[in-house]
C-alpha cells in the first residue's frame, strides 16, 4: 500500500509518501515570513501553502521514486488548526483523490502526532496498547489515554497556553526570535537550572496551565531590567535553564499523577516539544529509577510533518476508514475517542 499524505494545518506545507508502515520520503517546507511578525500570520500562512503544495508534493513523490499513478488513498490533515491553511491541504487532497480516482483519509493532526510511534524504524520501536500519550506542541499540551489505535481519551490538558507557546513567549520575553522554544532549548543546555526560581502553578487532576509562568516570567525580567539594563543578556543562559527546568517539573509532576493514577507505565511522547533536551533526558531518568518505558519520537517526526499524516492514514486504510468527496476542514477538531 502506497499513502500519500498532506499536512498543512498551521505553517508547515509537508508531504510525504508510505510504503505501509514505512516512510520513503518526507517533505516540508517552513514558512519563514512568520519570523518578522513574531508569530504565525494565519492570512500569511495560507498564501505560503497555496504557493507551496504543488512542489512539496512533487518533491515527496520524486524522493519515494514512486509514479502518482501508484498511489492507494491520499491522506491529509482535517483539524485542528487554522482555517485558512487546512483549507488548502484539503482542498488538494480531494482535488487529487478525485483526479486519480483514490480513496481519501481524513485524519485528526493531534491523533497523528500520537500514532507517529508506529511509523517503522522509531528508536524505541511501537508501545503497546494501552499507554499514555503525552502530546506538547504549539497548540496544545494533553495526556491522553491511547486504548488503540483510534480509541483515545483526554486524561488532562492545557486550561490556558500549551507548552510550546511557554517557550515562545518566554523566549519573546527575553528578545529571542521566533518561534523560541529550540533556542531557550539550546541555552538551557549551558546554564544553571538552580539560578532562579519560577512558580510552579496549582492545577488540579491532570490538567495543566502555563499562563502564569510566562506572567511571572515577564515581571521577573521586568524588575532586574530595571536594576540592570544588561539583565538578561549577562544571564541568559540561567534565566533559561531555570525557565526549562520549571517547564520540565510541571510536565513530569503531571506524568507521574497520570501513572499513578492508571496504573500504565508506557508513556509516548509527542508534538513539537518532545524535540526538548530536558523532556528528553527527564523520560530517560524516569526509565531507569521508576521503571517506566518512554518512547521518544525522531525528531523529524516531532514537529509538524506529513509522515505522522500518513501512518494514520495507513491505519484507517487497514480498517477501510474512507471519507466522502464532501468533507470540510475543522479547524477545533477535538480528539476524541472514535
Ligand atoms: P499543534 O500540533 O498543537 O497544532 P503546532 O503544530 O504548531 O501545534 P508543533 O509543530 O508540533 O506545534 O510544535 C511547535 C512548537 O514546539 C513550537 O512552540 C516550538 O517552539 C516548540 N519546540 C520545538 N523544538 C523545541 C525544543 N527543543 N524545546 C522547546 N520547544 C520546542
Ligand atoms: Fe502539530
Amino acid at each position: 500500500i502506497y499513502i500519500l499524505a498532506i499536512e498543512s494545518s498551521c505553517d508547515d506545507t509537508s508531504a510525504a509518501v508510505l510504503s505501509n508502515k514505512k516512510v520513503l520520503s518526507n517533505v516540508t517546507a517552513t514558512q519563514k515570513i512568520h519570523e518578522e511578525y513574531g508569530g504565525v500570520v494565519p492570512e500569511l500562512a495560507s498564501r505560503a501553502h497555496q504557493q507551496n503544495i504543488v512542489p512539496v508534493v512533487h518533491q515527496a513523490l520524486d524522493k519515494a521514486n514512486i509514479d502518482k499513478k501508484l498511489v492507494s488513498a491520499i491522506a491529509f490533515t482535517r483539524g485542528p488548526g487554522l482555517m485558512g491553511s487546512l483549507l488548502v491541504g484539503t482542498s488538494f487532497a480531494k482535488s487529487l483523490s478525485l483526479g486519480l480516482n483514490i480513496p481519501l483519509i481524513e485524519v485528526n493532526h493531534m491523533q497523528a502526532h500520537i500514532l507517529a510511534h508506529f511509523i517503522e524504524g522509531q528508536p524505541d520501536g511501537a508501545p503497546e496498547f494501552p499507554f499514555l500519550g503525552m502530546t506538547i506542541s504549539g497548540g496544545h499540551t494533553q495526556i491522553v489515554l491511547v486504548k488503540d489505535y483510534f480509541d483515545m481519551e483526554i486524561l488532562g490538558e492545557t486550561l490556558d497556553d500549551a507548552v510550546g507557546e511557554a517557550y515562545d513567549k518566554s523566549a519573546k520575553i527575553l528578545g529571542l526570535p521566533y518561534p523560541g522554544g529550540p533556542l531557550v532549548d539550546k541555552y538551557a543546555q549551558e546554564g544553571n537550572p538552580k539560578a532562579f526560581l519560577f512558580p510552579k502553578p496549582k492545577v488540579d487532576g491532570l490538567n495543566f496551565s502555563f499562563s502564569g509562568l510566562k506572567t511571572s516570567i515577564l515581571y521577573f525580567v521586568q524588575r532586574e531590567t530595571a536594576r540592570n539594563p544588561d539583565f538578561v543578556q549577562e544571564n541568559l543562559k540561567d534565566i533559561c535553564a531555570s525557565i526549562q527546568k520549571t517547564i520540565i517539573n510541571i510536565l513530569m509532576d503531571k506524568l507521574k499523577k497520570a501513572v499513578e493514577q492508571t496504573g500504565i507505565t508506557q508513556i509516548a511522547i509527542g508534538g513539537g516539544v518532545s524535540a526538548n533536551s530536558g523532556i528528553r533526558n527527564a523520560l530517560k531518568m524516569a526509565e531507569k529509577n521508576r521503571g517506566w518505558k518512554t518512547f521518544i519520537p525522531k525528531f523529524e517526526y516531532c514537529t509538524d510533518n506529513a509522515a505522522m499524516i500518513g501512518i494514520v492514514g495507513y491505519l484507517k486504510y487497514q480498517q477501510n476508514q474512507f471519507s466522502k468527496q464532501d468533507i470540510s476542514a475543522k479547524p477545533r477538531y477535538v480528539l476524541s475517542s472514535k
